[in-house]
């Protein structure tokens, strides 16, 4: 299956399925042939399970540079260290970067594509469930201690390869954190798909095949908002939805000692509380939200180790926070979300519920 996306100054394909390596290194057999190196980077994790299955389908010869897992290769030292290695090999603008992992190595492998000579081609390839969202669309980034993603670009994939083989070996903790991102992207966009959800009993219910439909719905509300608004000047903003007190609990708690989806997860309750309010989502439904984050395991116990004054400096710091005033992705119905300045303290009440 292809989903193309298509931006202001480029259009690539949303790769997706079982086993699709192999093809992907037929239909690029030129392009690679033409590059002077191809660089893997990818972490220790993804490697040590997925080496063997990268050798046996990749056809070219690769470099390949390891990172720190997960969340904590998105710094200035790994940053610097890639950016190092690519100069140690005599890379060019003529060489290819693909990134191998979740949405971690994503971000900081787009975000080195984005600046190594200028900028030089890359190709996501994620391996989680959560970068279904973080590998389309174009935003690269790295953590500053002051607030995640803060240093950044807008910067497009030359395509997106999504080999459902990579998902696996996934963790529970990480199918978890990754469907938080599926179930945002429900809410945002289609009721009775997310009405689906709230049957949901359990992680290990999930289907393969249910799960690789809501993945490829996922794709295709990313692709749609980011075709509208590749820079998050008004659509874009949509797809912040439980992420303005989402973030804060990741950055009160420290970057990678709770997940990213499950810390939007937390933050689409608030959000929900807020978009009955201003909204007109009918009561209730944060409640029912808030019980099926429960049935499905994640740890709503996060919140009572953040005071909400924690929570409040951080998202006074958020990227969306203008003079002072929050602007949170709320839904007037489930499926149509629109944006909403809020004060700290109607915040504070949903924290105090
Ligand atoms: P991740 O990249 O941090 O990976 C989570 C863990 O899973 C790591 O330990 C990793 O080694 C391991 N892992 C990865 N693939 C695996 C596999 N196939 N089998 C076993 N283990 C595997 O996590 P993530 O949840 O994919 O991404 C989170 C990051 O994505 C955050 O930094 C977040 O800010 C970012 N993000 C970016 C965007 C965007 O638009 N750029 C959108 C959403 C999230
Ligand atoms: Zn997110």
């Amino acid at each position: 299956m292809i989903i193309p996306v298509r931006t202001k100054d480029s259009t690539y394909e949303v790769h997706l399925g079982e086993n699709i390596l192999q093809s992907f290194c037929e239909r690029n057999t030129e392009e690679f042939d033409k590059a002077d190196q191809i660089v893997v980077i990818t972490d220790e994790n993804v490697w040590g399970l997925h080496q063997h299955y990268f050798d046996k389908n990749f056809a070219f010869d690769y470099k390949i540079h390891l990172v720190p897992n997960g969340e904590s290769c998105k710094t200035f030292d790994s940053y610097f260290d890639v950016q190092t290695f690519l100069l140690q090999e005599n890379c060019s603008r003529n060489s290819i970067l693909l990134a191998l992992g979740g949405g971690a190595v994503g971000d900081l492998t787009g975000f080195v594509a984005s600046t190594f000579m200028r900028g030089i081609p890359f190709i996501q390839i994620p391996t989680t469930i959560l970068a279904h969202d973080s590998a389309v669309g174009g935003k690269t980034a790295i953590n500053h201690p002051n607030g995640k993603n803060m240093i950044g670009a807008f910067y497009q994939p030359k395509e997106v390869l999504y080999d459902f083989h990579f998902l696996q070996t996934l963790p529970k903790s990480e199918v978890r954190s990754g469907l938080a991102e599926v179930i945002k992207h429900a809410l945002i966009s289609d009721v009775k798909w997310s009405n689906e959800f709230l049957q949901l009993e359990s992680i290990d219910a999930i289907q393969k095949e249910e799960l690789l439909i809501w993945l490829e719905k996922g794709i295709r509300v990313k692709a749609n908002i980011v075709e509208l608004d590749e820079k998050e000047k008004s659509y874009r903003k949509y797809l912040n939805f439980g992420h303005t007190y989402g973030h804060a609990i990741e950055a009160s708690i420290g970057y990678g000692k709770i997940t990213h989806g499950e810390a939007v997860m937390i933050g689409m309750i608030p959000a929900l509380m807020l978009s009955e309010i201003h909204g007109e989502v009918k009561s209730g439904y944060a409640h029912d939200i808030f019980q099926l984050a429960n049935k499905l395991e994640y740890n709503l116990q996060h919140v009572l180790n953040c005071t909400f004054e924690q929570l409040a400096t951080f998202m006074l710091k958020d990227k969306k926070t203008t003079n002072g005033e929050l602007h949170f992705a709320l839904l007037k119905h489930i499926g149509d979300p629109f944006i909403q300045v809020v004060s700290m303290d109607e915040v504070k009440k949903c924290d105090d519920q």
